[in-house]
């Protein structure tokens, strides 16, 4: 190939955050590829990152802004005010102009804060844009439009992990670089398909575990993980409190943990030491009990023993969180590297694995409720969106503004959640593609691409990446969207670019990116900065003290409660099926990007249930209906495997069709609202 510039950037998908060199011609993505040297690709990309950037100029993009006619129908002095910028689409469509459409959006707000009042309004979204437009997108709904509530898709994945850090080590974020596998002696994974979700990171973990033989892989079925681990550990369902406290158990009944550590570090041990002494589902002979799963019971003391007395790190991901417990198994996790010490050196720590290509930097921006930018504490508290969506349909919220969040697709309810936004008298969403959310929007405003602008995002390992534009787009940037709407509503964006936003996130967000300049970012690009940020950056959290008040690290103790599979297997009636949801490496979430790629939508273009052969007289037809007292799937087609365990199934939520997400009740997490995705209960009907 010739006459090609290379431009360096990160990879648009997941949170691993590979760094990727890019050629570009003519104005046109050619061809994607990992730095050799990249600290975070190690010279390897997975098939996302790598083929899956044909959305850049798919013709499927969102060029125009859209007004919806109806919306105009029920709004004359709006459609009288744009009236001059609209063309027909289609029979539901006009298309329109930037200005006509934010000026029909703040014409709507203002008529719906006048009526219902300032929080009748929500903003959700903003995992997969730049920290400049989400922190952006924050202020402008906090102090502009004067409501507290904001969110965003972290409430479907990693709240848990924020909450269960926070409170026991004062910092929801991954404690150590991706590369201190390499320095550790033992790694535990739990509840995490790594090598379909986070691949490059899988790539590390696979590269140790086959020199050193130094690998526990939990999960509710057989992931490719567990060919490389010395300990495979197949759970039942909802288990994840249960093993983790068993894992403590071990350590402090064989007195396998760090006195000086926990002398110095931390407080309340000696209560939790007590709690779960006494705990009766603490001890791992209780996998004796559980049929099926027998050999548990001696696994667990083996993995619990070199997970104390070696340098070991622990590897999570929505299989955790995922549950009505999430933030309680994200605690027991923590404890275990409270009580042995392994935390605040190389070679240890905590890794939640994070999904969004920025999920950590819309927190650390103040994308959440009860957090303003830097994890400080907000005028008011807002509500979570599960809240959102039920006075919705109370009819008090009127209003979301949602950039990139398929609200619709995504999150538990979807029947609920569809009947919630029907009471809605504005949606507006900025997108690249139009997705479930969008097609029941009222305004669609289509926006750059990650790799068609310039702005920082923060991976899973806390590293900040400052993106460039690979290609031109005259399409606008989210946070010239909002500083236009801001204009409208009556405030005074003054922003020329996303380096001003930029350097006021530095002074708001002082305590984690004062010293992360544009020029600094660039500077250091090939290593990347991780945050805190101030003369020198922080590759490991938490060497001296632990980021709570006092510096100490908490123990709180929460005893695991029987339910679901575990209390069905005791009880010898395990009827029904279970089901758990997850990825495929070829799609990303709700596929709006991967799906333009035809060589990942011929790997992966409709989402497959797996079932276990032994299942099958179950299974009759080709495709089947799955079915919850919230809803149901349309047909799905049935994939026989032996890598699940019987009564237990496996589907893929990548495509909005399939309606997976109708299966999910409320059930959630008790402290945080994240959806129970990892384990339901459901009816199978043969086609
Ligand atoms: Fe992109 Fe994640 Fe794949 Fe890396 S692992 S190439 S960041 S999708």
């Amino acid at each position: 190939m010739e006459n090609f510039e290379t431009i360096d950037s990160v990879c648009t998908y997941c949170g691993v955050g590979c760094d990727i060199a890019v050629h570009v011609k003519e104005n046109k993505i050619q061809k994607i590829f990992a730095h050799k040297d990249g600290v975070v690709s190690q010279g390897k990309l997975c098939i996302k990152g790598k083929y899956g950037f044909d959305f850049v100029d798919s013709k499927e993009r969102l060029r125009t802004p859209r007004i919806k006619k109806s919306f105009l129908d029920k709004n004359p002095a709006i459609k009288d005010a744009v009236a001059s910028s609209l063309k027909d689409f289609d029979d539901i469509w006009y298309e329109s102009d930037l200005d006509s459409a934010t000026t029909a959006a703040a014409m709507k707000l203002k008529e719906i804060q006048e009526k219902y009042g300032q929080k009748s309004v929500a903003s959700i979204g903003g995992a997969r844009t730049s920290c400049e437009s989400v922190y952006l997108f924050q202020k402008f709904t906090r102090h502009t439009l004067n409501s507290p509530h904001v969110d965003n898709c972290a409430r479907v994945c990693h709240s848990p992990s924020l909450r269960g850090m926070k409170a026991t080590i004062g910092e929801g974020a991954a404690t150590n670089p991706y590369n201190d596998v390499y320095n550790c002696e033992f790694m535990i994974v739990i509840g995490s398909n790594t090598t379909e979700a986070h691949p490059i990171i899988a790539n590390r973990i696979v590269e140790m575990a086959q020199k050193n033989d130094n690998l526990a892989v939990f999960d509710v079925r057989e992931i490719k993980l567990h060919r490389f681990a010395k300990y495979k550990a197949i759970m039942p369902h909802e288990a994840n409190l249960l093993v983790l406290n068993m894992i403590a158990y071990v350590i402090i009944n064989e007195e396998l943990y760090d006195e000086n550590f926990i002398e110095e570090r931390t407080k309340g041990f000696a209560e939790f030491k007590d709690k779960i002494l006494n705990d009766p589902y603490a001890n791992p002979k209780y996998f004796e009990n559980i049929e099926g799963y027998e050999y548990l019971s001696k696994m667990i003391p083996k993995i619990a023993r070199e997970y104390a007395l070696k340098k070991s790190m622990i590897f999570w991901g929505l299989g955790i969180t995922e549950h009505i417990d999430g933030s309680y198994a994200v605690m027991a996790i923590t404890h275990l590297s409270l009580m042995t010490g392994n935390i605040g050196k190389a070679g240890t720590g905590l890794m939640p694995l994070r999904g969004q290509n920025n999920v950590q930097g819309a927190c650390d921006m103040g994308m959440l409720p009860y957090y303003d930018p830097d994890y400080q504490t907000p005028k008011e508290v807002g509500l979570m969106t599960p809240q959102l969506v039920d006075e919705m349909l109370e009819g008090r919220i009127k209003a979301v503004l949602n950039i990139g969040e398929d609200l619709t697709h995504i999150h538990p309810n979807i029947n609920k959640v569809d009947r919630a936004i029907s009471n809605l008298e504005l949606i507006m969403v900025q997108e690249l593609f139009m997705t479930d959310i969008t097609s029941k929007a009222d305004i669609v405003i289509g926006v750059k691409s990650a790799y068609e602008k310039t702005g920082v995002y923060v991976n899973a390992m806390r590293r900040l990446h400052l993106s460039q534009p690979l290609v031109e787009s005259d399409l606008p940037d989210d946070w010239e969207v909002i500083k236009l709407l801001d204009n409208k509503m009556g405030g005074n964006y003054a922003y020329k670019n996303s380096n001003e936003i930029w350097d006021e996130v530095r002074e708001v967000a002082y305590r984690r990116f004062s010293g992360a300049s544009y020029v600094r970012l660039q500077r250091h690009r090939k290593r990347g900065l991780q945050w805190p940020v101030h003369t020198e950056d922080t590759p490991i959290l938490h060497q001296l003290d632990f980021r709570t008040d006092d510096g100490l690290g908490e123990f709180h103790y929460h005893q695991y409660k029987l339910r679901g599979m575990v209390e069905e297997i005791i009880d010898k009636n395990l009827t029904g099926y279970y089901l758990t949801t997850g990825r495929t490496i070829a799609m990303y979430n709700n596929a709006a990007q991967t799906k333009q790629t035809q060589s990942l939508l011929d790997k992966y273009d409709e989402d497959l249930l797996l079932v276990n052969d032994e299942d099958a007289d179950d299974f009759k037809s080709e495709r089947v209906i799955l079915k919850t007292e919230y809803g149901e799937t349309k047909p799905l087609k049935v994939k026989f495997t032996k890598k699940i365990e019987p009564k237990t199934l496996f589907v893929t939520f990548h495509y909005a069709d399939s309606k997976v997400n109708a299966l999910f009740g409320d059930r959630s997490d008790e402290l945080i609202l994240t959806a129970a995705f990892k384990s339901v209960k459901v009816e199978v009907i043969n086609c």
